[in-house]
């Protein structure tokens, strides 16, 4: 694996003292490891010149833990390869209508597209569920006419899902023509979000794209979105590309990350194609999709062994000083909803929520109380709704009136009440955490905790 490859070149780095050298040298090995993960020669080439001119700085070699800081710096460069913000904590796993493009009023149409056996027929089920689950009503069109069995298969997921499929007779029509009317009987059916479902072949082919150019044209579709099979290695890349130059994607979709793939499609896509990759597949089943997080990936491409080790205290620095940075805050009274639900990600990082709330004044009880609470969901819940605010209106909440309210509430998918409850908790607790504040170094409370 990536993972471990990057291990063994680090941990030679490790050993005795760090000097430009055997910095140097160590990173040959972190670019022989992310050649053999398969990542695109170019890509591996620009990472290692922007990694290494920061690894051999004296930044790093004057500092006192030089190793960690090089797994900082590899981490860093991972998350912005991957398309993520460094800084941002990863929250919810689940994936969202939102990062799908799904407009708010309307019919959203989103076209799928790959090559034969990367998983379409699979995802646009996984889609459907995840739409299902945000009350939106979907149909799948079955636009692949090259498979006997694939209309059958997208009908019998609908089935499990309880999603209309539109079909019609693979003799007597066309791909385009299904796609058409699909739409057309989706809108007509008052329905959210159609999903067509088209055919793939075996390699990218003329005949394909055209086929494909043809759906775009005529359904000229909200999102295309690349269903790319990450066991591929190198060949979703070089399709990616082809793909993007024919319908210019507006995401892909990495499947069977569960499987022993090398790492290097997802590595590559992004920065080869520039188009952002949204979700991830995770497991055969209609419940094996995540929303794509790159600092998620890259800490999973990290993590394990002495790597995992390294990136966990060099993470735990970091955070160090974000919550000195929310301490200060507090105290000042500026603590506001932003640092709130920085705050949050972090401690979900963390880990256990219960302990921590143990910690803080009043909420102690609340983790005792009922163990069948579900801490973390409850968490998830306030970061939808937090999320579905402005930056201003999180900078100052008593903005917040009945109308923008109900905004929130809508686009949290939740409910003007719990958005009140949510800023009138937050009013309390941020009196009381300046209380805390003032007592003692938030910081060693976090510390006693890991
Ligand atoms: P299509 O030809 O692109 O429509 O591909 P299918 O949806 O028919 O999927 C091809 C195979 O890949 C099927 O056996 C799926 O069960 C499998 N598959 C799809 N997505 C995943 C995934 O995320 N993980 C795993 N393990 N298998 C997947
Ligand atoms: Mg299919």
């Amino acid at each position: 694996s990536i993972t471990g490859k990057l291990n063994d070149a680090f941990s030679s780095i490790n050993r005795g003292r760090l000097n430009e050298a055997n910095i140097r040298e160590g990173m040959k090995q972190v670019r022989q490891a992310l050649l053999e993960a398969d990542v695109n020669y170019d890509v591996a080439r620009d990472f290692m010149k922007r990694v290494t001119e920061q690894a051999v700085g004296d930044k790093v070699l004057k500092s006192l833990r030089p190793s960690e800081q090089i797994v900082g710096i590899v981490y860093q460069e991972l998350v912005l390869l991957l398309g993520g913000d460094p800084r941002e904590s990863e929250f919810s796993p689940r994936p969202t209508s939102a990062e799908l493009g799904v407009k708010r009023d309307g019919l959203t149409v989103i076209m799928m597209c790959g090559l034969q056996g990367s998983g379409k027929t699979t995802t646009c089920g996984k889609l459907a569920r995840a739409l299902k689950q945000e009350k939106l009503e979907t149909v799948l069109v079955a636009a692949d006419l090259q498979r006997p069995a694939a209309i059958e298969q997208l009908k019998t997921l609908g089935g499990q899902l309880d999603v209309e499929v539109y079909a019609e007779d693979p003799a007597s029509s066309s791909p385009v023509q299904v796609c058409r009317n699909g739409v057309k009987h989706a809108r007509k059916s008052g329905a959210q979000v159609v999903i067509l479902d088209t055919a793939g072949r075996l390699h990218v082919d003329d005949d394909l794209m055209r086929e494909l150019r043809q759906i775009d044209n005529k359904c000229a579709p909200d999102s295309a979105i690349y269903v790319a099979d990450a066991m591929t290695g190198q060949d979703a890349v070089n399709s990616a590309i082809a793909f993007n130059d024919a319908l210019e994607l507006d995401g892909v979709i990495l499947t069977k990350t569960d499987g022993d793939t090398r790492g290097g499609a997802a590595l590559s896509i992004r920065a080869v194609t520039g188009v952002p990759l949204k979700f991830i597949g995770t497991g055969e089943t209609l419940d094996g999709l995540e929303a794509f997080h790159p600092t998620r990936m890259a800490q999973r491409i990290l993590g394990g062994g002495d790597m995992g080790t390294l990136l966990e205290k060099a993470q735990r620095e970091f955070d160090g000083e974000e919550l000195e940075d929310a301490q200060r805050k507090m105290a000042e009274g500026k603590f506001d909803l932003n640092d709130f639900r920085k705050q949050m990600g972090m401690i979900g990082k963390l880990g256990s929520m219960r302990s921590i709330m143990k910690m803080i004044p009043g909420m102690g009880q609340m983790a005792d109380l009922d163990p069948n609470v579900d801490m973390e969901k409850e968490l998830r819940h306030v970061g939808g709704i937090i999320d579905a605010m402005t930056p201003d209106e999180r900078r100052n909440p008593d903005q917040i009136d009945r109308s923008r309210r109900n905004r929130i509430a809508r686009g949290a998918g939740s409910d003007p009440a719990d958005v009140n409850k949510l800023l009138k908790d937050f009013k309390g607790m941020a009196g009381a955490m300046q209380g805390i504040s003032q007592k003692g170094s938030m910081r060693d409370r976090m510390k006693a905790v890991q």
